[in-house]
Order: C-alpha cells, then sequence, then structure tokens
C-alpha cells in the first residue's frame, strides 16, 4: 500500500483533532451570528412596523413596501414580505418574543405568521421550536389548506344563505327580509348612497324641499330609515326605466370633465372645471385629468352657448403611447415602477408644452396625483434624466445612499444584544428534534383546532 494515495484521496479521514474542533468553532460562530442576526431583525421588524402604523412612508410613497425597497434596496418581494410579518407579529407578541431572544428564525417566523391567529399561537410556536425550517414550511402548507377548506366552506354556505324575502303586511306596507354576499351587498349599498345623494343632497342643493317626491306632506326631514326607502324605490325605478343592464365597466366608471380653457393654462384663472353631474374638481385635478385623455374642444359664445364641437382626439396619439411605454417601461417616480401608467407632459399642453417623447413622462395614477395636486416636481434635466423633487424642494433621488456601516457590525450586534440583556448563543435557536420521521397529516389533525373535529378529509 502506498501511503502517499490514502492521503490524498481521503482527506476527510485525517485524524486531526484540532481541525474538527476548529470547524465546530466556525460552525458554532455561524449559529450565534445567525442569532443575532435574528434578534436584530425582530428589532427591525418592530420599527418597520412603527413606522407603517405612522404612515412614515406617506411621502409620496405607494406602500411601506415600496418605500423599504427604495430605502434600503429590498427587492420588492422581500420588502413586502417584512411588512406583512412585522404586521402580523403585532398581534402575536409569543412568536415576536421568540424572534427577539434570536430562539426562533426569521424564515420560521416568516412561515408561522402566514397561518397564525392570536389563537393558534402558542400551539404554533411549539412547532416552530420543536421542528426545522423545513418541518415548519410543511406544517404550515397543511395548516393551510384546512385553513382554505373552512374558508371555501364558509364562502358557500354564505352565498347558498342568500335570500331576499318580499311580503305584504296586514296594512298593505311591503315588507323585506334579506340577506347579500357581501360584494352583492356593497354594490347595493353603493345604489343606495347614490340615489340618496341624487333625492336629497342635490334637492337640497337646489333649495328644494327634501322629499317633496314622494306623498310626504310633513316639515320634518325624513329619517335615514325613510330617506333609504325613498333611495329604494328611486333604484327601482332607475333599473325599469333604463333597462336591466349593468352595462361594461369602463361606461360605469367613466368620469367626463368639462373645462374652461384658461383654467387648463392656469390654475388661478377664473372658470370652472365640473364634472358632468355637476361636481367641482379642483383646476390641479382638471389638469391632471386633461394631461392624458380623450378632449373634445368646445368653443363658446360670450353667452356660453355652443358654437362649435371639435372631433375627439386623444391627447397622446397611440403610435407615441407605444414608444412611450417601450422607454419608460413603467412609473418613473423614484421607487416605483409599476407597469401601468399615465403620460404625462412635463410641460403641460395647454402651458404650449409638446406632445412628444422628451417633454412626456410615464407615471402611474397614484404619481400622477402626486406631480399634479401634491406639489412633488418633476423635469427633465439636460442630458435627458429625470429629476424628482419634493414639495419642498428638496430632491428626490432615485436610490438614496445607504447609511455607513460600522467597521465591526457583528462586535456592535453582540454588544448591543448583550446590553439588552439578551443571552445568543450557539444553540439558541436549536430545534428540538431529534431526528423522528414528520407526519403532517398527524401534526395537523393534533394541532389545527378545526382539523380536530375531523370535518376536513386531507
Ligand atoms: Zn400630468
Ligand atoms: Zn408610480
Amino acid at each position: 500500500m502506498n501511503t502517499d494515495v490514502y492521503v490524498s484521496i481521503t482527506p476527510m479521514a485525517e485524524p486531526a483533532v484540532g481541525r474538527t474542533a476548529e470547524l465546530e468553532r466556525l460552525g458554532d460562530e455561524i449559529a450565534e451570528l445567525s442569532a443575532h442576526l435574528d434578534a436584530a431583525t425582530a428589532r427591525l421588524l418592530e420599527l418597520i412596523r412603527e413606522f407603517d402604523a405612522r404612515a412614515g412612508w406617506n411621502t409620496g410613497f405607494r406602500s411601506c413596501a415600496e418605500w423599504l425597497s427604495w430605502r434600503v434596496g429590498l427587492d420588492r418581494g422581500a420588502a413586502r414580505e417584512r411588512v406583512r410579518v412585522a404586521r402580523a407579529l403585532g398581534t402575536l407578541p409569543r412568536l415576536a418574543q421568540a424572534l427577539a431572544r434570536g430562539e426562533l428564525s426569521y424564515s420560521k417566523v416568516r412561515a408561522l405568521t402566514r397561518v397564525a391567529t392570536p389563537d393558534t399561537e402558542e400551539r404554533l410556536l411549539a412547532v416552530g421550536r420543536a421542528g426545522t425550517a423545513e418541518h415548519v414550511e410543511r406544517i404550515v402548507r397543511g395548516w393551510r389548506r384546512v385553513d382554505r377548506l373552512a374558508e371555501a366552506q364558509e364562502t358557500a354556505r354564505r352565498h347558498k344563505s342568500r335570500a331576499l324575502h318580499v311580503y305584504q303586511d296586514e296594512d298593505g306596507m311591503v315588507v323585506f327580509r334579506g340577506r347579500l354576499a357581501p360584494e352583492v351587498g356593497a354594490v347595493l349599498i353603493q345604489a343606495l348612497t347614490a340615489a340618496r345623494d341624487a333625492l336629497y343632497h342635490k334637492a337640497h342643493a337646489r333649495n328644494v324641499p327634501a322629499g317633496t317626491s314622494g306623498a310626504d306632506v310633513s316639515t320634518e326631514p325624513p329619517t335615514m330609515p325613510q330617506q333609504q326607502a325613498d333611495a329604494l324605490a328611486l333604484v327601482a325605478e332607475s333599473a325599469l326605466h333604463y333597462g336591466i343592464d349593468p352595462g361594461a365597466p369602463g361606461e360605469r366608471y367613466q368620469v367626463v370633465v368639462h373645462v374652461d380653457a384658461p383654467v387648463l393654462a392656469d390654475a388661478d384663472a377664473p372658470g370652472q372645471s365640473v364634472l358632468d353631474d355637476g361636481a367641482h374638481v379642483s383646476a390641479e385635478t382638471s389638469q391632471r385629468l386633461a394631461c392624458d385623455a380623450s378632449r373634445v374642444v368646445m368653443r363658446h359664445d360670450p353667452d356660453g352657448r355652443i358654437l362649435e364641437v371639435g372631433a375627439r382626439t386623444r391627447t397622446i396619439p397611440p403610435a407615441l403611447r407605444r414608444a412611450l411605454h417601450h422607454r419608460d417601461r413603467g412609473c418613473r417616480f423614484p421607487g416605483c415602477g409599476l407597469r401601468f401608467g399615465q403620460g404625462h407632459h412635463i410641460r403641460h399642453w395647454a402651458h404650449g408644452g409638446a406632445t412628444t417623447l422628451s417633454n412626456l413622462a410615464l407615471l402611474c395614477r397614484r404619481h400622477h396625483r402626486a406631480v399634479h395636486e401634491e406639489g412633488y416636481q418633476v423635469e427633465r434635466q439636460p442630458d435627458g434624466e429625470l429629476r424628482f423633487r419634493r414639495p419642498d424642494g428638496r430632491p428626490l433621488p432615485e436610490s438614496p445612499t445607504l447609511p455607513a456601516v460600522p467597521g465591526d457590525p457583528v462586535g456592535m450586534l453582540r454588544a448591543r444584544h448583550e446590553e439588552r440583556g439578551l443571552d445568543v448563543h450557539a444553540r439558541t435557536s436549536m430545534p428540538g428534534w431529534l431526528g423522528e420521521r414528520l407526519d403532517v397529516g398527524w401534526a395537523i389533525d393534533v394541532l389545527h383546532p378545526l382539523a380536530a373535529t375531523r370535518q376536513y378529509p386531507s
């Protein structure tokens, strides 16, 4: 036997006690630092929760996740997940504490918060403590299946229980009693509100005594239930009059603005911007709506009579819009990037701004509002790049510079955790699992409050 060969093919078998001890130390260090990072993550989530609850991100960003992605460079999905977990932990103190002590990894906590409620938190915490991250993931998936089944059954039950009973009382009045699915109820409530507005608020605005349309001759203003009854009558009359046809969604929510030309050019100019139903909108809003819209120009004589109606044209022709989408790809507001957007004229066409690619920028609905109505500014610099500014004039960079990290971030974390009396070591987050096979079905049966009743086949 050649000893040289033996040594070279099985270096692992080398009886190097010192080496094993060294690797064990390295492993311990990895485990300890991971626990420290988990504890620090708990603090980070606490800060995010507070920032989110106090709407600190509401400075031109559409959500806390979007702000987070912009400010610290997380990818969009990870940022959303952080915010979700941060919010969930607000009602799950036991899981929050386990993470803060470095006893449960962020991965486990993230999985558990997908299903945990204050009622089931304790049981799921035990799952997190006992199992590996993979066990936890599998149990959470099984748990979700039971939850979803329960949810689907609940939805089906609600749908089945929909009903509207209509009958005549002894005095001839028609009585209703019913149950509608939530989304159907929302439509009814919206229709009643619209009808009530039409009957009472408009009547009020025209100084017509409310309720004169009915047989109500009393001078007392009608009560809310009385108004609702009148509103339901109007909804029924309108449906029969115009035909029962829900229409295309686009038509249902279409908004038409009538605006005087001087107002478009100068928000301070006298003139008006009104919606079709007579409601006024601000000059800034009408400028935004006109920025990317279908346009019909009407000329009036001094008495307000229409002299001439031009053809309906798109402010931004289709070919230019395609080029704009191709160039900008999404909303250009820092940190946004939403795929769908509106063409914003950097210099408004009512001010003589050209409808050309260099004078256009794609902005999502939220950020289009930000630049027209909230004082955010955007300009194109000579080099072609866009520059955004906050309402107070401070620049809003595409991505902010990250804060400096101390030379020894690990030492800083450790010191900070020691200061808070936190005892984190290499075995802090070790699961209690001893290598047994995991039987997910059995675990769910034992743990899930609904599965225990055996209503749900696994
Ligand atoms: Zn615009
Ligand atoms: Zn946007």
